[in-house]
């Protein structure tokens, strides 16, 4: 069996790692030259980085991470802590996993160390993918073709391969939300409570979520930000440079260290945040999607790399067992009522942190969901992908609700 994956993202390059180890061929086709998102950060929990460690890279990744200390709710404009969550060694230990905040450089980087140098293509951008009952055909925008028993869309929320499976109106909706984002030193928040954890101030119609990250390697005491305000109503195309001064005016009135914490960077592009309506179908013949070529969500559960991580290891199981139909059959019934789970999810979290001030009952109910929010969400953090179906608890937010 030979596997082509389009895109070498979190989840190509988890793919490729899980395949290999199954001593499957594979080869992976970038459209980038380099593999350097700079300025980017990402969020892994448990059910990602146990599944990280068991593909060999966990330790690596180690040196480059930071644990966050506690997960806090606080109000945005007054900074009381609604609801804490121990992390760390307390989190570690409840979900046999750590949690971690990572440059996204440095998780591609180190994925990528872990794939056979020769079956990684840089500079390949897939134009199209063909196929049939047997095999695929994959046309680069050079024009150059190569085949494979089974090729998988990993190409990211704007998939080319999506279009093949789904058809060219099946792509993903603007949310409404959108959202900018920065890097900070530690030293230059001197307002910030509690700086070592990962934070959601929540206020009518935004909130801002930041974690520490980087490591003992590293040596650095970065801050990653993330500020998402409801609207504009609509959206086309992907970011955009926004007005001076525009983050900061969304947020005037906030607590001190908000405010300190977005105006101690460059204004970061407007970002749209999509989210991937349902697919009916997850593979056409021998093409079949993982990541957020099938399932974008929303990031306000940190979950869209760890939902990448997690199909990337399922799929690569199925096809250990030799039968590719079977595989391919079997794959979205494992994963296609979690991902819908967790994409809720992450869409509730995000109205739940922008109530208005005049909706008492609805700000009752999010201090009370967030003061439970862990315990309600342990289902997403205990999964192992790894693990046979009937191991993983069936507990989904909707049992929990
Ligand atoms: P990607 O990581 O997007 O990778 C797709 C790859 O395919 C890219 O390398 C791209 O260059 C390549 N590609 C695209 N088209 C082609 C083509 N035609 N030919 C060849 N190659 C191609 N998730 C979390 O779990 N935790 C977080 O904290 C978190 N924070 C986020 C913050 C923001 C602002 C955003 C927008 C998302 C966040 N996410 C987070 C979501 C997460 O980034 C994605 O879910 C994850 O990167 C998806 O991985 P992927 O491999 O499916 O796609």
């Amino acid at each position: 069996m030979r596997v082509a994956v389009v895109g070498a993202g979190i989840g190509g390059l988890t793919l490729g790692i899980a395949l290999q180890r199954a001593g499957i061929a594979v080869d992976l086709y970038e459209r980038a030259t380099e593999l350097r998102e700079v300025g980017a950060a990402v969020a892994l929990s448990a059910n990602g980085t146990r599944e990280l460690y068991r593909l060999g890279v966990g330790k690596a990744l180690e040196d480059v991470s930071t644990e966050p200390t506690e997960l806090v709710y606080r109000d945005g404009r007054t900074g009381a802590r609604i609801a804490a969550h121990a992390g760390g060694a307390t989190y570690r230990a409840r979900f046999g996993a750590p949690y971690w905040g990572i440059h996204r450089v440095d998780l591609q980087q180190a994925l990528a160390a872990a794939v056979d140098p020769g079956n990684l293509h840089l500079g390949k951008a897939v134009a199209g993918v063909a196929g049939d009952e047997r095999g695929a055909t994959i046309t680069f925008e050079d024009r150059s073709t190569t085949t494979a028993d089974v090729v998988v869309g990993a190409d990211g929320v704007h998939s080319v391969v999506r279009e093949h499976v789904c058809g060219p109106d099946s792509g993903p909706v603007y949310s409404g939300t959108s959202a900018f984002r920065g890097l900070v030193k530690r030293t230059d928040l001197p307002s910030l409570p509690d700086p070592l954890t990962i934070q959601f101030w929540a206020g009518p119609g935004a909130h801002l979520l930041h974690y520490p990250m980087g490591g003992p390697a590293r040596d650095d005491d970065t801050v990653n930000f993330f500020a998402v305000l409801c609207g504009p109503s609509d959206w086309s195309g992907g970011t955009r440079d926004a007005a001076d001064g525009e983050l900061l005016a969304a947020f005037a009135g906030w607590h001190p260290a908000v405010v300190e914490m977005l105006g101690a960077v460059e204004q970061s592009p407007r970002w749209p945040l999509l989210s991937q309506p349902p697919l009916t179908r997850w593979s056409r013949g021998r093409v079949v999607l993982v990541g957020d070529a099938c399932h974008a969500m929303l990031p306000h559960h940190g979950q869209g790399a760890n939902q990448s991580i997690e199909d990337a290891v399922v799929l690569a199981g199925l096809l250990a067992g030799g039968d590719v139909d079977a595989a391919l059959e079997a794959y979205p019934r494992r994963r296609r009522a979690r991902t819908r789970a967790v994409a809720r999810s992450a869409w509730e979290t995000g109205t739940l942190l922008h109530r208005s001030d005049d909706d008492v009952e609805g700000l009752a109910e999010r201090d009370a969901r967030f003061t439970t929010y862990l315990d309600a969400n342990a289902w997403v953090h205990h999964y192992s992908a790894s693990a046979q179906p009937s191991e993983n608890a069936t507990t989904t937010s909707e049992e929990v609700a």
